[in-house]
């Protein structure tokens, strides 16, 4: 008998032992991202590699503006001078709420727009780009309007604010959604479709690397693009400080300089 509670001793002794040892390797984690990102001495950021020049790859590296605005919270949350601090996560427009909703990043920087819809199952900071909807025809197109795509195709990107638009103001046209905007553009390019509705700011990477397409003059919505962020309390110190810096990168003329550089013609006829 005491055998036996001798060995249940030991045995209990060891289980509390691995149980606070279990745990307080556990909690070492802060709860609160901030405080996570900072303990753990990176920041997970979802970001897109196909939306030239917001988010793409040359030379094997990944570049655009929301690279340089991931590049700059990292330097001021975490002191990184060179962006090395930051592990990207490819998203797409489809994948990126529940890439942020599962923990697998720990924000998105990808030509996110604020909308209704999402603000209902995650959060944004303040805007940093204000972006339009327009169409992408090839040059001689006899497309004026999105309502004259009610009786043609138009090329869309899944998972993208422009579903919406296209439903709503060119009912009847024949839709085809792609999964990123590479595809998308070769459907223009093959004339398997007639126009292509996106975001001025992300047509515009293919104006400048393709001759023979337009975009048109007309913008059918206003993008407010903003960094997204999972909803609640663990989240908002984090939320905070991105404000922060969002706030001073506009103060400083820095946002306004990172625009100059990846968008410099946007707004001059492109
Ligand atoms: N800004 C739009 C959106 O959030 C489209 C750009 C994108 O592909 O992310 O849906």
């Amino acid at each position: 008998m005491k055998k036996v509670s001798a060995l249940l001793f030991t045995f209990l002794f060891f289980l509390s032992l691995f149980g606070l040892f279990g745990c307080a390797g556990q909690s070492r984690e802060p709860k609160d991202l901030l405080a996570r990102i900072k303990f753990r001495n990176k920041i997970i950021v979802g970001i897109k590699n196909d939306s030239k020049p917001f988010g793409y790859v040359e030379d094997g590296e990944l570049k655009g503006f929301d690279i340089d605005i991931a590049k700059s919270i990292s330097k001021s949350l975490l002191g990184d001078d060179k962006g090395e601090l930051i592990e990207f996560v490819v998203v797409t427009p489809e994948s990126r709420i529940s890439d942020l909703n599962s923990g697998y990043v720990d924000i998105v920087i990808a030509t996110m727009s604020i909308s209704a819809k999402r603000n209902h199952i995650i959060d944004f900071t303040n805007p940093y780009y204000v972006a339009g909807q327009a169409l992408m025809v090839k040059e001689g197109s006899k497309i004026n309007s999105i309502q004259s795509l009610n009786t043609r195709r138009a090329g869309i990107i899944l998972g993208t604010t422009g579903e919406k638009t296209i439903r709503q103001l060119a009912p009847n046209a024949t839709v085809v959604a792609k999964k990123n905007y590479n595809e998308a553009f070769n459907l223009l390019k093959e004339d398997r479709v007639d126009a292509i509705l996106a975001d001025d700011s992300i047509l515009y990477g293919f104006i400048m690397n393709n001759e023979g397409y337009k975009i048109l003059p007309a913008r059918y919505t206003k993008e407010f693009y903003a960094i997204a962020l999972r909803q609640g309390e663990e989240n908002k110190e984090l939320k905070d400080a991105l404000n922060k810096i969002l706030n001073n990168m506009q103060q400083t003329g820095k946002l306004n300089r990172i625009k100059e550089k990846w968008i410099p013609n946007l707004h001059k006829g492109a």
